[in-house]
Formats: C-alpha cells, sequence, structure tokens
C-alpha cells in the first residue's frame, strides 16, 4: 500500500532554491503552495525578495495557486494579491475538500500537479491523498531564509517511520 506519508522529492531546500526545469523534468505543470512557512516566516507577512523573484520565474512556466489553513482571509489575501495569484485559506489540510476545489479550478490532469509545502502532516498527506506529487521544502525564518533546526518536522519525520 503506498503511504500517505510518501514524500516524493524531499528537496532539504527553501522554496526559491528550487529548480524550475527540474519541476519541469517531473513533468509539472501545476503548483499547490502552501504559505506559511514555506513562502513567508508564519509571524510575518513580508514575502522575502528571493520568494517574490522565484514566484514570478515561476509564473512564466507553471500555474500557481496558493493553499493555506490559516483561517485569516486579510493574512492570505494580502500576500496572494501582492503575488497577484489565487488562493484558498481556511483549507483543513490533509482534509482533501478545499485541495480538490482549487484542483478542479486549474486543471483536469492530476499527474501535472505538485504540492509544495514545509509540513508532512498537513501538506504532503493532503497532497497523496489527491493524488498529485508531494514537495517538501524548508521552513522560513523571519528573514526569508531556512531554518536550521525545524523540531515539527523532526518529529513529523519520526512518526512517519513508525507508520510507513
Ligand atoms: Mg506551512
Amino acid at each position: 500500500m503506498k503511504s500517505i506519508l510518501k514524500v516524493h522529492w524531499d528537496s532539504n531546500l527553501p522554496i526559491y532554491a528550487i529548480s524550475q526545469s527540474e519541476l519541469l523534468k517531473k513533468g509539472i505543470h501545476v503548483l499547490l503552495l502552501d504559505v506559511d512557512g514555506t513562502l513567508v516566516n508564519r509571524k510575518s507577512t513580508k514575502i522575502p525578495k528571493s520568494v517574490k523573484n522565484w514566484i514570478s520565474e515561476s509564473k512564466k512556466l507553471f500555474t500557481l495557486y496558493l493553499i493555506s489553513n490559516n483561517p485569516s482571509k486579510k493574512r492570505i489575501a494580502k500576500i496572494a494579491n501582492e503575488l497577484n495569484l489565487r488562493y484558498k485559506y481556511n483549507a483543513s489540510k490533509p482534509r482533501k475538500i478545499t485541495t480538490l476545489h482549487a484542483i478542479k479550478e486549474v486543471t483536469s490532469e492530476s499527474k501535472n500537479i505538485a504540492i509544495i509545502g514545509d509540513r508532512i502532516f498537513t501538506d504532503i498527506i493532503v497532497g497523496n491523498r489527491c493524488n498529485i506529487k508531494t514537495i517538501l521544502v524548508k521552513r522560513l525564518n523571519k528573514d526569508g531564509l531556512p531554518i536550521k533546526f525545524n523540531l515539527t518536522l523532526i518529529i513529523e519525520k519520526l512518526i512517519s517511520f513508525f507508520f510507513k
């Protein structure tokens, strides 16, 4: 049985270091992007320049869509508007419903889609449950740099190890 905890690409990189050509090589044309921790630090709405550049490059090559579990429409709308991207907030990942709605909006080809996020128990699980590719990235700190010690991820990986 395929585990819902399976990460297709555990990049060990912040999102802005993910190579777009590598994504294209994997056949990916649509990217669902987590917001908190992935594009911005959870406690900030300031989008790092590196992330903005990565998004504007990626827009030329992929269809992008933000999917956040954050219940604050104000916060997620602000970030989405600044990046000029469609979004869902309060998405209840790993529940499938909102993510499936977003997928339906953008395409019918689930094999071309990947979700990029910083958490296994939300982003990766929902990706596997929706039958799309899953990419794990490093969480960003307030300076927009990857955090070195991510206790949440260590715990999630430990639990994943025992449940695989
Ligand atoms: Mg996140």
